[in-house]
């Protein structure tokens, strides 16, 4: 990627579906995780049949799943104006070792996103943060540049960056080796799923950077491999999921077992009230840096598929996975089980599939990532704690083959379409 799109207007934590050149605005006016529901009126699309067949009465048609009413899965992308973004700083400015610097240029950065122009100057200044920004809007290199910046500065202190799933632990460390490429500074992912032996013995001989899943960092800890007490600097990625997959004990036993004198970066797309907790007690006056990002789910064109039976949700997927443009899709479903049962079956009909979900080991999840980025096959079937976080480009289509559990599941899984300056579809079977 060589230039970085800012995103417009909108609200990371609060989804909208936005106007969509009819009055009444906001269509999802929820406070909480959970959308209230609008009156949801027709935008006058007539119906092609099965798809886009948004109801006429737009009341009504509530799933009983989640009670997620299905009008909130059928929206036009809209063509918006994206306002660019001015960045106060060039990458030359923030007084960043040279070889970082050049790093970015090999890596095609031209210019900061928000997050990192704000960030950058706050973190080598010192100061504690909290940033509330999802992934992508640059935040990984607002958090490592400068930490990367100061580690060379200073050889003993060492970096631990907390991650909800091994797969972004992973991705983190692939941007950490590419910003430090030549700089003599090492790295480790500490994630669950892996061989522990091998995290001992590199921890042994010594890395800056550690970047690891909550519950097999505690682990390493229990085990006197990782001494929090030598660690100058946390960052805590993606608290809210963090959160949501049970590790805020973790969290809170490795934040107490550093010095008060640690740096800590928070990162968080939303701020439950535990999280804020967290922040009051484990920040010192902390900066607090909002990026506003485009809302995604106005970025992606959403529609509906009509079920009629059980049995004819398989052929109904298998005449849309046959069209041109279904060229790079993302699949979900609930239950593990379910992933494999229908990646065995699209396989028999002959589609290229893999499944993506937390029974599998590390290195088949990441092929699975990698096949579907690469082009290597067409569709990949995954739960939803596996797809988090991923970044795939270009993804044509996500398809709920099962309706997601809540709304912000919803937003979540159709995310991972519409990257960048994209449009995405998304189509929800029900
Ligand atoms: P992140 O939000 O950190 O996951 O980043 C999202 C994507 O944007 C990743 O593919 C990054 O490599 C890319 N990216 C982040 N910052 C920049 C930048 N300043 N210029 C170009 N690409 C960027």
């Amino acid at each position: 990627m060589n230039t970085y799109k800012p995103r417009g207007a909108g609200n990371a934590s609060k989804p909208s579906f936005g106007n969509k050149g009819r009055s009444g605005g906001d269509r999802f006016a929820g406070s909480s995780s959970r959308p209230r529901f609008g009156s949801g009126g027709g935008n006058g699309g007539g119906s092609r049949g099965r798809f886009n067949s948004r109801p006429k009465n737009g009341g009504g048609n509530r799933s009983q799943r989640g009670g997620i009413d299905h009008n909130l899965f059928i929206n036009k992308a809209k063509e918006e104006v994206v306002e660019a973004y001015v960045p106060t700083h060039g990458f030359t400015d923030f007084g960043l070792d040279t070889r970082i610097v050049e790093n970015l240029t090999r890596k095609g950065y031209k210019t900061p996103s928000p997050i990192q122009d704000q960030s950058i100057p706050v973190v080598l200044g010192g100061r504690d943060m909290i940033g509330i920004a999802n992934t992508g809007t640059g935040k990984t290199a607002a958090f490592l540049l400068p930490l990367i910046h100061k580690l060379a500065e200073d050889k003993n202190k060492k970096v631990m960056v907390l991650t909800p799933t091994r797969e972004l632990a992973q991705q983190i460390e692939a941007e950490l080796r590419a910003f430090t490429f030549g700089m003599k500074i090492f790295s480790i992912s500490c994630v669950g799923g892996m061989p522990i032996r091998r995290q001992m013995m590199e921890l042994e001989r010594g890395v800056s950077f550690v970047i690891g899943t909550p519950g097999r960092v505690k682990d390493l800890i229990t085990r006197g491999k990782i001494k929090m007490k030598d660690y100058g600097y946390i960052v805590l990625d993606e608290a809210d999921r963090m959160l949501d997959m049970g590790f805020i004990d973790d969290m809170r036993e490795i934040l107490s077992a550093m010095l008060p004198t640690k740096q800590a970066l928070f990162f968080s797309a939303t701020m439950p009230p535990a999280i804020r907790t967290l922040c009051a007690q484990f920040l010192k006056d902390p900066v607090n840096i909002s990026v506003k990002t485009r809302d995604t789910a106005s970025n992606v064109d959403q529609d509906v598929v009509r079920i009629r039976n059980k049995g004819e949700r398989i052929e109904v997927l298998h005449e849309l996975l046959s069209g041109d443009d279904f060229t790079k899709v993302l699949i979900f479903r609930e239950m593990k089980r379910q992933v494999d049962e229908l990646e065995e079956e699209l396989s028999k009909r002959g589609f290229k599939a893999l499944a993506l979900h937390g029974d599998m080991r590390n290195r088949e999840r990441a092929h699975a990532v990698k096949s579907l980025a690469t082009g290597t096959v067409q569709v990949v079937i995954a739960t939803d704690v596996a797809a988090r976080g991923i970044d795939i480009p270009d993804i044509s289509h996500v398809i709920n083959y099962d309706i997601p559990r809540d709304y912000e599941t919803y937003v979540h899984r159709i995310g991972r379409t519409g990257r960048g300056s994209s449009k995405g579809k998304s189509l929800t079977f029900i």
